[in-house]
């Protein structure tokens, strides 16, 4: 197959392929080419395309027929746009290789600048630009890009010597220089001989001087770094198939190191911290590469003094990101070089935004005229998960101001990651998953000086991120930002001492384990721990603020209100009286789940009585006191839902959470006090509590079968429901409630218990003269009411999925005891997510859906809803959404980001 192409030009006017070939030319690949057909500066290059790296990996490095010859051509165009040539001695062309894949592996594969220089081109470098130090110093990051990726001399853990680096530190240090700019050609070809000699010294060849074979040494490096370690960890990390190969772009250099009317840079065409907009980002003058975010020197911003250091570049830049911004309606991540004045682009993507900065980015580009609110609803421009940046809480603005009082705040940097957040300190990533692991409630703050890929476990648990180094796009901001973490980056006050274990800022030392705080949205850090209070969105939506005093509140509801438009999928609250109000402040339209038993909390001895009676007569006394609670609850819950309908789950959890053993200890008054109430010993008190005791709870005497073997619980808490119910109605509020019998499995275990409902009803209409609308239904939480869907439904009203029991029951898995291997299952990939989470869709999600089509076999009509925790999981919620389902219900906190999921499934679906 002679013809099949493998090699895609870009650059120069024209390109060979365009932004939808991802998939073979890679994200960076694509875009160059993209960015060529648009008319912006892009160096001229080619893509070798990710069919050739599959073939590489397959073949023992061997590459595909006619590849060789089709990069040999793609040289000559790239020679003949640039008016130089490649190996040339007197006017050449330099090459960088470059990898890049379907999705960004940041920091997983490498880059080769300065291809193509040795001893005399380097020489011809030199004379043919005027300026000697730049040929050296391109040749010695050539040699050490070299050395590093293709020769594998890369330091790969912290204990790894850098071979390079000690070199050039070394010989920085004897002539008392601080940066590698400030390096004479002397010391660079100093330096460059150094390189060679370690070089040969640990491999044993000489270092290529053969241009091309110098090229192919990269692009063997590129597509051989698909299949590294590092790589392929990250891969299973982030579920990005194997398959897929990277490409390799090989591209004309420019450069930003030839003096001070150069640079290289990286920027986001809006800020992605907050979402103002404008151009923002970092570089740095006279340098090359990847310099600016290396965190050796701390980069200028571009906002601030680009425009006075380089006017037209910066006017360059400014429309670039306009017309990226037009063109692909999206905020744009770049990284770019300036030659002499000029600007070219290297790269642009996405960007990777907070969730701040996503709602707001989504609605200005609405109200900017670029998308419409359909097209801002998207998955892509806002995860639903990213709606909690927006509701959880800032620092207390008392408590903060006092420790701005109280001379608390030692250091500001730059505020990459907004958000609040207060911990201990830890200083390598490896400590914080071991504390973590060890108490999930630890409340760390990772303190680095700046962060590389190895860090990633520590950073997800981490409360925070503070680095001493590396501007917004660095690597810990990069991360935070996907990661919706609060972080402050570049705090250059900071100086950070592993060895010692100590962070320092003038005269305050803080050690390991001391308590930091770090505001995300100013860059401020603080000593000691601060506190925490709402957000500005809650404090507008539960009324403590005015609407018109928070934008962020206004962009909030603009777009929730473009979701509701445009979901079908309802969404419901799992709340009780006490946070109904806050469920319908973040939008609840109904309650799907309020657990009766909560309550009963605070009415514990009147339960434990309950419990501990041995016969109908006593139970119906203890029973009896415990109804006005009950009511007095449904009252003001069902008051708060107004006519939203309200899912009642009667009794479910075994009886021994209320009295068991453990309480008896705990409480040493409980045994004598109901010893006395029944008139026992206190040792038959702990006789008949231990009888109470299970060895599998979780299967155990809960649920429908409480109210089998006691009916006349289900007729208490049945009359509580109604005798509430009728009073609203008679109010005038025209009140749903519905009442909803827990783990049936079989149709008689729900028409038992619906007898008893719809009798007790029945008796209190009578009685209060007023009759309430209401439903009888069933939760589907053992795999057999699923499967029995078209009986259970010939009675039943509406169906709830219980996922929490039907995941438990349908993998054999207790959420009490899956802690021991889940992480080992997750990393192994032997299941793609965690089941507890996110709605196992193949397995529980098959049964819910023969639970769909059998209820709605016998009942066309029947509504179905969810009320376990996958609720609020966007994921879940998509799933939900496709197989028909009437609502969602969730925790109060997640009603928003169900709403926006929902109606993200309904827009994309
Ligand atoms: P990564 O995917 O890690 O960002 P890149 O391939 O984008 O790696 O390369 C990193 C940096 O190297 C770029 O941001 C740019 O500064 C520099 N670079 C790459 N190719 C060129 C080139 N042809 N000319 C100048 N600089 C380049
Ligand atoms: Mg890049
Ligand atoms: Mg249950």
């Amino acid at each position: 197959m002679a013809d099949t192409k493998y090699v895609f030009s870009f650059g120069a006017g024209e390109a060979d392929g365009n932004a939808s070939m991802k998939n073979t030319l890679g994200g960076k690949g694509a875009n160059l080419a993209e960015m060529t057909n648009i008319g912006l500066p892009v160096p001229a290059g080619f893509t070798i395309n990710t069919e050739v790296c599959i073939h590489y990996s397959d073949n023992d490095g061997a590459y595909p027929a006619g590849v060789k010859e089709q990069v040999e051509e793609a040289i000559k165009k790239v020679e003949k746009v640039m008016g130089a040539e490649f190996g040339s001695d007197t006017n050449p062309l330099l090459l960088s290789c470059r990898s890049g894949a379907r999705e960004s592996m940041p920091g997983m594969m490498d880059t080769v600048l300065n291809i193509g220089l040795n001893e005399t081109s380097v020489a011809g470098l030199a004379k043919q630009s005027g300026n000697e130090r730049f040929a050296w110093d391109s040749y010695r990051r050539f040699i050490q890009m070299y050395g590093g990726v293709v020769l594998d001399m890369k330091p790969k853990s912290k204990t790894d010597p850098d071979f390079f680096e000690e070199i050039l530190e070394h010989v920085k240090e004897e002539a008392g220089i601080e940066f590698d700019k400030d390096l004479t050609v002397e010391q660079l070809k100093d330096i460059v001989s150094q390189f060679k000699a370690v070089i040969k010294k640990n491999t044993g060849v000489d270092f290529p001087t053969d241009p091309m074979e110098q090229l192919w040494g990269c692009i063997g490096a590129v597509f051989g770094s698909w299949t590294n370690d590092r790589a392929v960890v990250y891969r299973r990390q982030y579920h990005i198939p194997h398959n897929w190969g990277t490409a390799t772009n090989v591209q004309a250099m420019v450069f930003g190191n030839l003096g001070d009317d150069c640079a290289t840079g990286v920027g986001l065409t809006r800020n992605c911290s907050d979402g103002t907009p404008g151009f923002c980002g970092d570089y740095l003058i006279n340098a090359q590469g990847e310099d600016v975010v290396a965190g050796i020197r701390t980069p200028k911003r571009i906002e601030e003094s680009l425009s006075d250091d380089m006017p037209e570049a910066y006017e360059q830049l400014d429309q670039i990101g306009k017309t990226l911004e037009q063109h692909y309606k999206e905020v744009q991540d770049i990284e770019f070089t300036i030659q002499r004045g000029k600007v070219w682009m290297l790269q642009t993507r996405n960007a990777k935004r907070t969730g701040f900065a996503a709602v707001r980015i989504a609605v200005d580009l609405v109200n900017e005229g670029l998308i419409d609110p359909k097209t801002a609803l998207e998955k892509r421009r806002i995860p639903a998960d990213d709606l909690n940046q927006l509701l959880q809480p800032i620092f207390d603005p008392a408590a903060k101001e006092a420790a701005v009082k109280e001379g608390q705040m030692i250091a500001k940097g730059i505020n990459a990651g907004p958000g609040a957040a207060t911990g201990q300190i830890v200083f390598h990533a490896s400590d914080a998953e071991a504390t973590w692991n060890a108490d999930n409630d630890a409340q760390l703050i990772l303190v680095r000086r700046e962060t590389s890929p190895e860090d990633l476990r520590g950073m997800k648990v981490a409360k925070g991120i503070l680095t001493a180094f590396g501007g917004a796009s660095s690597h810990a901001a990069l991360v935070s930002r996907q990661m919706g973490k609060t972080c402050v980056c570049g705090c250059a006050a900071l100086s950070i001492n592993y060895e010692a274990g100590t962070v320092t800022v003038g005269d305050t030392v803080l050690k390991e384990g001391d308590w930091i705080s770090i505001d995300g949205f100013t860059g401020e850090v603080f000593t000691g721990k601060i506190e925490t209070s709402a957000s500005e969105v809650m404090d507008v939506l539960m009324g403590n603020k005015k609407p018109e005093e928070s934008e962020t509140y206004g962009r909030y509801a603009q777009l929730m209100q473009w979701a509701d438009e445009h979901r079908r999928l309802k969404v419901r609250a799992n709340a009780e009286a006490h946070d109904a109000e806050a469920a319908v402040a973040l939008g609840a339209e109904g309650v799907g789940l309020c657990r009766t038993e909560h309550m009963f909390f605070d009415h514990l001895d009147e339960i434990r009585e309950m419990i501990f009676s041995s016969n109908k007569e006593d139970r119906e006394r203890s029973l009896a006191k415990l109804l006005p609670f009950q009511r007095d609850d449904f009252t003001h819950l069902m008051r708060t839902m107004g006519e939203r309908p309200v899912t009642i789950r009667l009794l479910d959890p075994p009886l021994h959470e209320f009295l068991s053993e453990e309480h008896l200890h705990a409480d040493e008054t409980l045994a004598p006090k109901l010893a006395k109430a029944f008139n026992v010993s206190e040792e038959e008190v702990h006789r008949r509590v231990e009888e109470l005791a299970e060895t599998n709870p979780m299967l155990g005497h809960r649920g429908c079968r409480l109210g089998i073997v006691y009916p006349e619980i289900t007729a208490m808490q049945t009359r509580a429901i109604f005798e509430a119910a009728c009073a609203l109605k008679q109010e005038g509020i025209n009140v749903h409630p519905e009442v909803m019998i827990p783990l049936a499995g079989f149709k008689t275990e729900f028409d038992n218990q619906a007898k008893v409902v719809r009798e007790t009803a029945a008796k209190v209409f009578e009685e209060q003269g007023v009759e309430v609308e209401y439903m009888v239904g069933t939760m589907v939480e053992v795999p057999r009411a699923a499967l029995t869907a078209d009986e259970i439904a010939e009675t039943a009203e509406f169906f709830s999925f219980g996922t929490n029991d039907l995941t438990q029951t349908t993998l054999g898995m207790s959420r009490d005891d899956y802690k021991g291997f889940i992480g080992e299952y997750l990393e192994n990939d032997i299941i793609p997510a965690d089941p507890f989470q996110t709605v196992d869709q193949s397995g529980v999600g098959k049964l819910m859906k023969i639970g769909v089509e059998g209820g709605r076999g016998t009942r066309s009509d029947l509504k179905i809803g969810i009320c376990g925790e996958h609720g609020g999981d966007p994921k879940s919620v998509f799933f939900c959404n496709r197989i028909g389902l009437d609502y969602v219900s969730c925790s109060p906190r997640r009603i928003p980001i169900a709403r926006l999921a929902a109606a993200q499934d309904a827009v994309e679906g």
